[in-house]
């Protein structure tokens, strides 16, 4: 039976191991935290004690892990992947991290002879309980082949972007759209209210007009419209605006790093910034409707 060593058990971690699980695959899990540690043990899954234990038999590695410094650290560190992967194992990371540190993770895997890909996912939480992920992979053309059948049990798109690190390329800019779509949504919803324009009319009209966008139609940060929208549930998670925040400032330093020029996402970021500071990082990222409305309470 194929071994996949899972390190990373968290939100987004432990629904993808499970899907693993369910696959027919021998997943072996780490997690640094006692309580994710104890979920995914309740969840049956088989824990090692130290990434030494938990990676050695396996045939892939996978890491889902909060963001560079930790991918960093689970790969590179004495006693982590790097050191005790067996030969001929192929590294997945589905983290969403900095190009830069992807690259190095990658230069560095290669040069001891193994394979790895940057395998960011979108999606969030539901997406991997129901394993529909969209995979955005960055790496070599073969290695992903050896991966695809892996990933398909944990997504429905497995989609080449190019070489190590356009896989963190493609989410950083995939979410630089998001974010300042979500704001554009949001202005308008609230202008509209003022101008005497129904939300539900606005939102009959756009979403059939050049206005149209994911964040209208799939996540509409106004309750009523799309009934399984955050903005029906008081804005509980979905992708909370501190996970928001974490990506637009990966594309301001991306950017600053490449000279490219982003003001809207650099506006995005600072917005995603004023709502974390008000206590609301942990909401959903479409609740920062409730401020550009000044409706939002500082918590
Ligand atoms: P999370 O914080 O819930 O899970 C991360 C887990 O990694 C935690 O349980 C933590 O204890 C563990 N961890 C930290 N350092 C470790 C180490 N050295 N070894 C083993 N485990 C370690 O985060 P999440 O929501 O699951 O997100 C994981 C990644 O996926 C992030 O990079 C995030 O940006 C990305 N992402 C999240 C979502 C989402 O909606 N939550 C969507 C797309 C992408």
């Amino acid at each position: 039976m194929t071994v996949i060593a899972f390190l990373g058990l968290g939100n987004m971690g432990l629904p993808m191991a499970k899907n693993l699980m369910a696959a027919g695959f021998d997943v072996r899990g780490f997690d640094v935290a006692a309580a994710a540690r104890e979920r995914a043990a309740a969840a049956g899954i088989r824990l090692g004690a130290e990434i030494a234990d938990t990676v050695r038999e396996a045939q892939f590695v996978i890491t889902m892990l909060p963001a560079g410094p930790q991918v960093r650290e689970a790969y590179l560190s004495p006693g982590g992947i790097l050191d005790n992967a067996a030969d001929g194992v192929l590294l997945v990371d589905c983290s969403t991290i900095d190009v830069e540190t992807a690259r190095e993770v990658h230069a560095e895997a290669r040069s001891r002879g193994f394979a790895m890909l940057d395998a960011p996912v979108s999606g969030g939480v539901a997406g991997a309980e129901a394993a529909t992920l969209t995979f955005m992979v960055g790496g070599e053309e073969e290695a992903l082949k050896r991966a695809e059948p892996v990933l398909a049990r944990m997504g429905r798109a497995v989609i080449h972007a190019g070489p190590a690190g356009t896989g963190q390329a493609a989410k950083i800019c995939n979410n630089l759209m998001l974010g300042i779509q979500m704001i554009s949504v949001c202005e308008a919803f609230a202008l509209a209210e003022r101008l005497g324009l129904a939300a539900d009319r606005l939102f009959a009209i756009a979403s059939r007009s050049s206005g149209q966008c994911w964040s209208l139609t799939h996540y509409c940060p106004v309750p009523g419209p799309v009934p399984s929208a955050p903005s029906n549930r008081g804005y509980r998670p979905g992708f909370t605006a501190s996970m928001m925040l974490k990506d637009l400032r990966l594309a301001q330093e991306a950017a600053a790093r490449v000279g490219a020029v982003t003001p809207l996402g650099a506006e995005a970021c600072q917005l995603y910034a004023l709502y974390s500071a008000l206590g609301h990082g942990g909401t959903d990222f479409s609740g920062i409707f409730e401020m550009i409305a000044g409706k939002a309470n500082k918590l």
